[in-house]
């Protein structure tokens, strides 16, 4: 037998760990205060991300279960073994810190606390936990993570890790481990952003709040409209009670109405943008808060106005089983036979009746079409071009065919007197009025002159000259 290897090592060959290189890499220590929920489900993922885990403890002989491979120390002990220390204790808790401080001193201290409310402290909890040990270096970072979230991984919802500090050494130490358990780090900048991102848990779908309000509110309002115009009116004025009506006519009558609506209001801040343009002759200056939260909330704004419009055709649609409909059905049939006459057909009607339903069903085709092109799997599929047409595009056409069905209901009855009850104009005649501001202003922004004149502001050019400052008449 020679002396030669088994496994003959070619000079081209690239090993990927030198043989003189230890089997395994040496363990980073981190350390964890606290052995509740988010200390047991941060340390199970830095334990499977391959870190050495120690966990500072009251009682480290009789604390809960804590990941196998972790070992539970006295706080004293467990700060020293690591440089950085994760604090996962409530923050009325943090005074017993204070008397670690020699040990803490020069680590990184990480603050993932959250309150229960806002302004609930005077200064942010890193910013108290800095002042407890001001010679630690104090990040801010995973409490936008729930312990159930770490627990089972990053998630689409749950990918970032926001973090903020004023030592960017100790930042990037954070970001590092955040990058080895699978998250992406956001940095918000120095220590001063930690109430900020202390507030970000507390937030309750923030972008829906002015959707659902103005929901609320036009749903109420065109509820007590209808209600007084057809139930209560019929009551005082004929005597008759027809409150069952509450159910289904009423409510097939507030539903499209508050849609048609809130569609219209999806539409109008763009508009409103572009006569903004218009108006400044350029596109650099800042809208207003008010249009720019508006723009915001134009996505909810139109999936609301859509579930209320899919109401309404499912209302439509359960009309003729109701029995007051079959009740009168039968009432005017048996009528006719009994007097020996029918009622002769009505062209004029049928086409009423006909384009009125055809013209919805397109709207509400083209509506879904809007809804399901929002959703995030589907719009990551489109480009800028693609996405835009449709919301933009077949949005207005989306409009124009709504408005244009609830002006066929309406038909000629604006014409007559009776309509208007206790002086009142009926309420889709109300609910008319925004969606045709909308598409009658839309129709002047594509007036070619002005349609002209926005396209080149929002290329860019500026009606007034900052070199030497002279004006140049847009329209000219
Ligand atoms: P928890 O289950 O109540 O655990 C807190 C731990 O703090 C306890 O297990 C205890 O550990 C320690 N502790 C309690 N009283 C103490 C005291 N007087 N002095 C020193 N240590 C004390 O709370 P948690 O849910 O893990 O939350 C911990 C921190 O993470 C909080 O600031 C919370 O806002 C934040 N956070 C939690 C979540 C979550 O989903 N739970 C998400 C984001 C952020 P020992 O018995 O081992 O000492």
């Amino acid at each position: 037998m020679t002396g030669k290897p088994i496994f003959e090592v070619k000079p081209e060959s690239v090993s990927l760990y030198p043989a003189s290189a230890a089997a395994t890499p040496e363990q980073e220590t981190v350390c964890i205060f606290g052995t509740g929920d988010l200390g047991r489900s941060l340390g199970q993922r830095l334990l499977q991300s391959g870190y050495r885990l120690v966990y500072g403890s009251r009682r480290p002989h009789s604390c809960g279960p804590v990941p196998p491979g972790a070992q539970v120390m006295s706080h004293e002990v467990a700060a020293q073994s690591a440089s950085l220390v994760f604090v996962c204790v409530q923050r009325e808790h943090y005074d017993f810190l204070e008397t670690l401080a020699p040990q803490l001193n020069g680590k990184v201290l990480v603050d993932v606390s959250n309150n229960l409310k806002k302004n609930m402290y005077p200064e942010a909890n890193a910013e108290y936990l800095q002042k407890l040990i001001p010679g630690a270096h104090v990040v801010k970072a995973f409490n936008t993570l729930s312990a159930w979230a770490l627990q089972n991984g990053p998630s689409d919802a749950n990918r970032q890790v926001y973090l903020c500090g004023n030592n960017p050494e100790a930042k990037q130490a954070v970001a590092v481990i955040s990058t080895k358990l699978g998250f992406t780090v956001q940095d918000r900048g120095s220590l001063s952003a930690a109430r900020e991102l202390e507030d970000f848990p507390l937030q309750l779908f923030p972008e829906w709040r002015l959707p659902m309000r103005l929901t609320i509110g036009l749903t109420a309002f065109f509820f007590f409209y209808l209600l007084t115009r057809d139930v209560i009116y019929a009551y005082v004025d004929e005597g008759r009670d027809i409150s069952f009506r509450i159910m289904m006519s009423l409510a097939n009558k507030v539903f499209p109405s508050v849609s048609l609506i809130l569609l219209s209001l999806c539409y109008l801040p763009g508009v409103i943008a572009g006569f903004f343009q218009l108006y400044r002759g350029t596109k650099y200056k800042r809208f207003p808060d008010w249009l720019d939260r508006w723009m915001l909330c134009r996505k909810q704004l139109g999936l609301i106005a859509l579930a209320l419009a899919s109401l309404h055709v499912l209302y439509t649609l359960l009309i003729p089983i109701r029995y007051y409909v079959r009740f009168r059905l039968a009432g005017s049939t048996i009528s006719q036979i009994k007097s020996n006459k029918t009622s002769p057909f009505d062209t004029t009607m049928a086409w009423r009746t006909d384009s009125y339903y055809a013209i919805g069903a397109l709207g509400f085709g083209l509506y879904l079409l809007l809804g399901i092109s929002s959703l995030p799997s589907v719009s990551n599929a489109l480009s800028w071009r693609e996405f835009s047409f449709i919301q933009s595009k077949l949005g207005y056409l989306t409009l124009f065919f709504c408005t244009f069905h609830t002006y066929l209901y309406g038909w000629d009855r604006f014409l007559y007197i009776s309509q208007y009850k206790w002086y009142t104009p009926p309420g889709y005649m109300l609910c008319l009025v925004v969606p045709s501001l909308v598409l009658v202003l839309r129709l002047l922004l594509l007036l070619p002159c002005v349609d002209k004149s926005l396209s080149r502001i929002r290329q860019g050019w500026e009606r007034t000259d900052p070199e030497n400052d002279s004006k140049k008449s847009l329209l000219a």
